[in-house]
Formats: structure tokens, C-alpha cells, sequence
């Protein structure tokens, strides 16, 4: 009777740790979405040791987002966004945290191209995701909204990726939004801005950063129970702004530096 309680005990328990629980130093992982090469990764340090992380990238689906021309080719929102949730969500792994990746492509990896073509493939975690904008916000939201409940870290940030369309002359910086009214995700959306300030005044002296934070009433940032912030990479019709986002280390340059400045925002 005794151990028959204790097994079903321990089965209870071993339910309810998540596939995706946080590791230690040195430990290693595993995650498909990455693609082949890049699926396993060693968990370098605990920095974010106890943090938990809802990663969305914009659109997907039948939605590409914004749309640009680079030499011809079209550039879609979308597959940008998710290839850097993705480089994002790798560094954070790599960090100790717990990732809910919440766009999936099962067929695109991390992708060492300049052109990322389009594809519909893409599910809000496995389920199909419809093309009404209402009904699509209102689909991420909930399951983020779901998680989040599961989850106990004292740290749970939600961080949504989105590329600009603006006229093509028009170049820009990363803008960083937060919902109105939060004072943590102001906090954490300054910690990036003065990352990004940082690392550019590193790497490009002189070029200066004049990327913004400010607030901004988004569907998602309204009704998700995570501090969440809204980042704008750049408008993907203008030439400079491209190079942002179709030279892959570019790419993984911006995943490192938001990964660098939440860092910074998680110490505080
Ligand atoms: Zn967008």
C-alpha cells in the first residue's frame, strides 16, 4: 500500500517538471527548432539562473508581416523575426534560463543565409495559426497567458521581435516598446536601449544610437501576464536597414545583445 502511494507520488511529481526545466552550468540540451547543427548547446553560465522567458516572433503562418526588396528578392517580416527569436532563445538556453518558444517552424533551424524564404509552415506551438490579426494576437496571448500560470520563476519577461515598413528612404534604429504604464517593462526596455547604445559605441564609434523606448498600446503587451517588451528591428525597405538583417551575424549580433541587456535588467 505504502510504496504503491509513493509511486503514484512520484509519478505525480515527475509530471509536473517541465521537458524544458532550467540546467546548470555545463550541463548540455537539446532543441530541435534550432535545426541539426545548432540543436545541442552547453549551458555556459548561470547569470539567469531562475528566469523564465516567452519568446514570439511577429506574424507567421499565412502572415508574412511587412514585406521589402532586396536585389529583387522579396524579404519577409516573419522568417526575420523568428530567426532571431530563435538566436535569441539559443543564447538564453545557453544562459541557465527555461525558453517557451512560442512561433515554431519545424523545418527552419537557425539559417546562415541572406535570403530567408518565405514558408506558411509556421504554428503557435504546434496549433495552426489563423489569419485574422484579432483571432492571431488573441491565440499567442492565450497561450502565453497559459505558461505563464504553469510556470513559478520570480523572473517571467515576455519578448515579442517585429520588423518596421516605412518608406524606403527611411532608415531607422531599434525602437524599443513597453506597455503603457509598466515600470518593469520600461525598466527592461531601457536596459536594452542602453545595451544597444553600448555595444554600438563599441563596435561603430561615432555612429551613435538613436533608437527610442517608449510606450505603446499593443494587443500583446496589454493582455499578457508577463512583463513583456515589443522590439522593432528596422525598416525592412530601406537598403541600411536591411543589412541588419540579412547578414546572419547581424542577426546573431542583435539576439546576443537583447540576451546581454535582459542580463543587465535581471541583476537589478
Ligand atoms: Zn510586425
Amino acid at each position: 500500500m505504502r510504496i504503491k502511494q509513493l509511486t503514484i507520488i512520484l509519478m505525480g511529481l515527475m509530471l509536473t517538471l517541465p521537458l524544458n526545466a532550467q540546467k546548470r552550468k555545463g550541463e548540455t540540451g537539446n532543441e530541435p527548432l534550432f535545426g541539426k547543427e545548432l540543436a545541442s548547446y552547453t549551458v555556459a553560465s548561470n547569470k539567469l539562473a531562475g528566469a523564465t522567458f516567452y519568446l514570439v516572433s511577429g506574424h507567421g503562418g499565412p502572415d508574412p508581416g511587412a514585406m521589402g526588396l532586396y536585389q529583387g528578392r522579396p524579404l519577409y517580416e516573419d522568417e526575420y523575426a523568428y530567426d532571431i527569436i530563435l538566436r535569441l532563445a539559443r543564447e538564453l538556453m545557453m544562459r541557465g534560463v527555461k525558453v517557451h518558444i512560442i512561433i515554431q517552424d519545424k523545418k527552419d533551424g537557425i539559417r546562415e543565409d541572406r535570403i530567408l524564404p518565405g514558408s506558411e509552415r509556421e504554428t503557435c506551438m504546434g496549433k495552426a495559426i489563423p489569419l485574422k490579426q484579432n483571432d492571431r494576437l488573441q491565440q499567442r496571448a492565450a497561450k502565453i497567458n497559459e505558461l505563464y500560470r504553469k510556470d513559478n520563476s520570480r523572473y517571467r519577461r515576455a519578448v515579442f521581435i517585429h520588423v518596421d515598413s516605412r518608406s524606403e528612404s527611411k532608415q531607422t534604429d531599434v525602437f524599443f516598446y513597453h506597455a503603457p504604464g509598466s515600470k518593469n517593462g520600461k525598466r527592461l526596455a531601457d536596459n536594452l536601449r542602453k545595451t544597444f547604445a553600448d555595444k554600438y559605441k563599441q563596435h561603430q564609434p561615432g555612429r551613435g544610437f538613436t533608437g527610442t523606448v517608449s510606450e505603446r498600446n499593443l494587443y500583446v503587451l496589454r493582455n499578457t501576464t508577463p512583463v513583456g517588451v515589443f522590439l522593432e528591428l528596422g525598416n525592412i525597405r530601406n537598403k541600411q536597414d536591411q543589412k541588419r538583417l540579412i547578414i546572419p551575424s547581424n542577426r546573431q549580433a542583435l539576439a546576443r545583445w537583447i540576451a546581454d541587456g535582459i542580463e543587465k535588467d535581471f541583476k537589478q
